[in-house]
């Protein structure tokens, strides 16, 4: 028991025992959490936790990770037992559902304008996601727009990587090498630090014949100059070709701390005809490059990914790269579900979708549970049965295990609680749940802000 609980016991009892009324004790004592999580499993890979333990959450803060916190101590507790308890998860490979198309729509490169490939941003939320990071959607012309639709107005948090190409990937100019301006990205990524964390590459050149317009490197050297003049890590996207390969990317081009994302998509030697790992991916990452999942919508096969698994090459971060072509299928908890399906274990990945992407982006302050931090959380659950997962070629692997989100916290406050762990049975409800005369209806069955369905 904390100094600070028996002190309120302390208080209760001799407020009792001397006669004064309770209510006097406890309003002079006010809970010391608002919030607090009870018996859940917490793995925090941050602080080596990964154990039963209660978590108490105050003024938007973790404010404690400890057994057996007394509910005396909150002003709300939610009993999570049964249920793992982890940091806010962290997908570093998001595609925003706003933004992307030019400011002016009447100006003439509006007019190539496509709808948008993002998703609501919120929608996150729904996987245990605390953190959304979009990849290159904007670029230094369109980010703007971003940030004043989307960024600055949802729930989750949105960081970005700003795509070298300035007017994005809705514009229809990622081919157009002119609109890779390394200077412009730079000074792009340094008026906006708190939100913009490195560079991204994508989609360039991947089937039609080299032209002088064209040079097989263009958009990788480019991205590359950005995130040296910016200082930030660049996140790619790539297609290798004969006169542009995989090897020549990871082992040359990319610097340490530079993400390549799709690592599991058809296009790359993960394996060697003799089915082993390919070695230049061990030797990658000697040499510090990042391997993200970045599922997508075609660049997550099982073929290379269940024979890197079991051969121990587990992709640094996970991550959905969630769009519109995909977001019916896919998300956070889905692509970390595969990996459990795989063998990976709960931590190991809790581990690849908080600590080590908060740390590829320079986050550090995200992704944990450590005193302090904001109270970004997600309470998740393990089913167990019989589950068929699908991957980009449409092919399925069974599994006997599955995640699931149930309730995700965000700065504090409960945004995703499908299943009402935090509220009340209906026949409990308070009276105005059932009636409330004067409006002719009835009111909810708390006073608070928390999401109601
Ligand atoms: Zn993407």
């Amino acid at each position: 028991m904390s100094n600070w609980s028996k002190a309120v016991f302390f208080g209760f009892s001799v407020a009792i025992t001397m006669g004064f009324a309770p209510t006097i004790s406890v309003q002079a004592q006010a809970p010391r959490y608002d919030l607090l999580l009870k018996g859940g499993h917490v793995i925090d890979p941050a602080n080596d936790v990964d154990r039963v333990a209660d978590v108490g959450i105050t003024a938007g803060k973790i404010a404690a990770v400890a057994e057996n916190i007394p509910a005396s101590a909150a002003g709300k507790v939610v009993d999570v037992s049964g249920l793992y308890v982890t940091p806010g998860l962290v997908d570093i490979h998001f595609h925003l559902g706003h933004g992307g198309a030019p400011l002016d729509w009447f100006a003439p490169e509006a007019r190539s304008f496509t709808a948008p490939l993002g998703v609501p941003a919120d929608i996150a939320l729904g996987a245990g996601v605390t953190t959304v990071v979009d990849a290159g959607s904007t670029g230094a012309e369109t980010f703007l727009q971003e940030k004043m639709e989307v960024i600055d107005r949802v729930k989750v948090r949105v960081l970005a990587f700003l795509n070298i190409v300035a007017n994005g990937m809705n514009g229809g100019l990622e081919q157009t090498v002119d609109q890779m301006d390394p200077q412009l990205c730079a000074e792009t990524i340094k008026k906006f630090p708190d939100i913009i964390v490195g560079v991204k590459t994508a989609h360039y050149w991947t089937e039609k014949p080299w032209d002088a317009l064209h040079p097989p490197w263009a958009a990788v050297d480019r991205a590359e100059e950005c995130g040296r003049l910016a200082n930030v890590p660049v996140m790619f996207d790539f297609w290798p070709r004969p006169d542009r390969t995989y090897a020549e990317l990871i082992l040359k081009k990319m610097r340490p701390g530079d993400i390549h994302t799709h690592v599991f998509a058809q296009q790359f030697p993960i394996l060697l005809a003799d089915g082993k790992l390919n070695p230049i991916l061990i030797e990658a990452r000697q040499r510090g490059v990042i391997f993200d999942v970045g599922h997508g919508a075609g660049s997550f096969w099982f073929r290379n990914a269940v024979p890197a698994v079991k051969q121990g090459f587990i992709p640094d971060s996970m991550s959905t790269d969630l769009h519109m072509g995909n977001f019916t299928v896919l998300s956070m908890t889905e692509v970390l579900s595969k990996f459990l399906a795989m063998g990976v274990p709960l931590e190991d990945l809790i581990r690849r979708s908080t600590v080590n992407p908060a740390k590829e982006i320079r986050h550090k302050e995200l992704g944990t549970l450590s005193v302090g931090r904001e109270a970004d959380v997600a309470v998740l659950e393990v089913l167990h049965g019989h589950f068929g997962y699908i991957d980009n070629g449409y092919a399925r692997m069974n599994g006997d295990v599955k995640l699931v989100a149930r309730m995700t916290i965000r700065a504090g406050r409960i945004v995703f609680d499908p299943s009402g762990l935090s509220m009340v049975e209906w026949e409990t409800a308070p009276k105005q749940y059932f009636t409330t005369p004067e409006l002719g209806g009835s009111a909810p069955a708390r006073a608070d802000n928390y999401p109601r369905n």
